[in-house]
């Protein structure tokens, strides 16, 4: 039996790089180090973080490095961001078990996996197709069935299923894209940075109140450019 357990454990390691309560210590200590030291306290927050397995979204080679303090490449010139910096925009949008929520960017499909774990529905549009094409698969692999992945500028937003009660983008535009704070649901908040492409962008947090939007300048921080589609 002993020899079973040891021979499982060896194609484990063969298979994932390392075993998968390794990953779960790391995210232990992810949450303990990274997240609740530098003031995340949304409980669903960082029960999500300690839930999704961050490691299954980074190319296999940076693997080891999943649960280290820093965003790491995911090819085509795009990153998967820090996880402080995950679970920092999370806590601010305040997600609730009842809301839908529109991300644009989704990259690995990690942020949106993050989300997933709290509340009911969420969108996300992501412009490079190989990018999107593989978060959708790997989503639907990890069993998200309430995660849609759509292929596309997320500049419009997505009307169709509109008002959102949380828009999180990240990806950096110059300036925020209207048909977005048009598509936030009253009472509801975005989470955007905002600044120059090849300088440091400013977190923006808009919410709207009786039809007024509130902007608020939070931390400087550095994301990819926003693009567009041509
Ligand atoms: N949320 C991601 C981070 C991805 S980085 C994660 O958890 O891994 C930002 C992503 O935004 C990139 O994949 C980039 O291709 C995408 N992006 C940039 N401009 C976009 C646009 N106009 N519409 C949709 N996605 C865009």
């Amino acid at each position: 039996m002993k020899v079973l357990t040891a021979i499982l454990s060896i194609m484990q390691v063969a298979c994932h790089g390392q075993l998968s309560s390794n990953y779960t210590d790391l995210r232990y200590h992810m949450v303990g180090n990274q997240l609740t030291t530098r003031g995340i306290s949304h409980p669903a927050t960082l029960k999500a973080m300690q839930t999704v397995e961050r490691h299954l979204f980074v190319p296999m080679s940076l693997r080891k490095h999943a649960y280290d303090d820093t965003p790491l490449p995911i090819g085509y010139n795009q990153t998967i961001s820090q996880p402080y910096i995950v679970a920092y925009m999370t806590q601010l949008l305040a997600p609730k078990a009842s809301d839908r929520v529109l991300e644009i960017g989704t990259g690995s499909g990690y942020q949106a996996a993050v989300l997933a774990e709290i509340v009911r529905e969420v969108y996300t549009i992501e412009i490079v197709p190989e990018l999107g094409n593989r978060a959708k698969n790997l989503l639907q692999q990890q069993g998200y069935d309430n995660v849609t992945v759509i292929i596309g500028d997320g500049y419009k937003g997505l009307e169709p299923k509109a008002p959102f009660d949380a828009i999180v983008v990240t990806a950096a535009p110059e300036e925020i894209p209207p048909a977005l704070i048009e598509q936030l649901k009253d009472g509801g908040k975005m989470i955007v940075p905002v600044g120059p492409p090849t300088a440091v962008q400013t977190l923006v947090l808009i919410e709207k109140k009786r039809g007024k939007v509130i902007r608020t300048e939070l931390s400087a921080v550095r994301f990819v450019p926003f693009t567009r589609e041509k």
